[in-house]
């Protein structure tokens, strides 16, 4: 073969590698707010040791074909907050700490891609967790100079016209003095529908084309339980992926862009509660699950891109000395540290550092992240990236200008 034609041929696999998947149509975008590389290695091990093995069994997404993995730094700090990484993971572009979707001049607004791939035609749906109006859904929808104007951003759902919204309800939801209108009520009279549980989401969604799917009395509340606290009757963040996938697909719809963060892999990491970020990690797990039944259907046409905004709590696996971890230690926490005694917190930290799994921060931490992708224009989320590419190549998976 001549040196020409081996030099073009060469240069078309990364093109025939994206355009032998297809156009993604529905994109699933995954963020699991704190989840490290280590709490991934974490989970799987955990895994393992239910399954009574030796060793770590992969989650729903930690097999996935395409591996990369994401600086997170900030425009203000090396070490970044959930807004300014949310901000990034949005809309492309850093910012300092604290701020949502506004760039560090303080004044201009940053547009998500959420809105990008709306204004294209597709369903937007976006859950979490946590509040709606925490950082990293907000980032998806508001834009802020300060992440705390829990308030201002709620009312900003209004506005963005995305057709579904699920979480845990809304922080500060009449304002942070508690004397505004409900921001509720805001945004039903805006069109939305806001249906309470999955039975009155189940009643009501055939009547309505804007929904919002909180939990039961999920006005009063701000966040879905722990895995680990979690009852029979809870929603879980797998939930909330079905009912966006039922909400959004119809077989002959425009396709949909589906973000969820698991939001509190991230607090049980603030808390250095071991076992309650393993579960969350595993939650996320069985919520990515649904959406590879859903690739699995439609595999041409699908991306699911899972990735984390920072990692929390400089989690390591190994502490102090030895060379093995115990995880039937663990095996008898049955809560969250927000629900223990304060002997049971003790106890807790103890186990933990007895199955020698270590924290060295209740911050966050300034380790990259993993992105883990599988389907239609996953090849573009290999290798190093800063964590401002990862929309631009939601984009053009998608064929969206960005
Ligand atoms: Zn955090």
């Amino acid at each position: 073969m001549k040196k020409t034609a081996l030099i073009v041929i060469l240069a078309l696999i990364p093109v025939l590698a994206i355009a032998g998947t297809g156009r993604a149509k529905y994109v699933f975008f995954f963020i699991g707010d704190g989840m490290g590389f280590n709490h991934v290695s974490l989970a799987e091990y955990y895994s393992g040791h239910t399954e009574g093995l030796h060793g770590s069994l992969p989650l729903s997404f930690s097999a996935f074909p395409v591996l990369g993995w994401a600086v997170t730094h900030s425009a203000s700090n090396l070490i970044t907050d959930s807004a300014a990484a949310g901000t990034a993971l949005s809309t492309g572009t850093k910012t300092n700490n604290g701020m949502l979707a506004t760039a560090p001049d303080s004044t201009t607004s940053l547009k998500s891609i959420s809105y990008k791939i709306h204004e294209a035609g597709y369903r937007v749906g976006i859950s979490s967790t946590v509040g709606l109006n925490h950082a990293t859904p907000a980032a998806f929808y508001g834009s802020s100079i300060s992440r705390n104007d829990y308030y201002g951003i709620a009312a900003q759902i209004p506005a963005c016209g995305f057709e579904f919204l699920a979480g845990g309800g809304l922080i500060d939801s009449r304002g942070s003095d508690g004397n505004c209108t409900s921001a509720y009520d805001i945004i039903e009279n805006s069109g939305y529908t806001i249906a309470e549980g999955l039975d009155d989401f189940a009643g009501k969604k055939n009547s309505t084309d804007r929904i919002m799917l909180l939990q039961e009395n999920g006005r009063e509340r701000t966040e879905l339980p722990f895995a680990i606290d979690r009852s029979a009757t809870d929603m879980t963040q797998a939930d909330l992926v079905r009912a966006s996938i039922d909400f959004l697909y119809s077989e002959d719809g425009p396709g949909f862009l589906i973000m969820s963060e698991g939001g509190k892999i991230d607090w049980a990491s603030h808390s250095n509660d071991t076992k309650a970020a393993i579960l969350e990690t595993i939650s996320l797990s069985d919520a990515v699950a649904v959406a590879v039944a859903f690739y699995e259907q439609h595999p041409d046409e699908t991306l699911i891109v899972v990735t984390a905004d920072h990692e929390t709590g400089g989690l390591t696996l190994g502490l102090e000395d030895g060379y093995n971890l115990y995880f039937d230690k663990i095996d008898s926490i049955d809560c969250s540290r927000d629900k223990a005694s304060e002997d049971g917190k003790d106890m807790m930290k103890e186990l933990s550092r007895e199955a020698r799994i270590g924290w060295t921060t209740s911050d966050h931490s300034a380790a990259n992240v993993p992105v883990f992708a599988i389907g239609a224009g996953s090849s573009l989320f290999s290798g190093r990236m800063d964590n401002t590419e990862i929309p631009e190549r939601i984009c053009k998976a998608m064929n969206i200008i960005f």
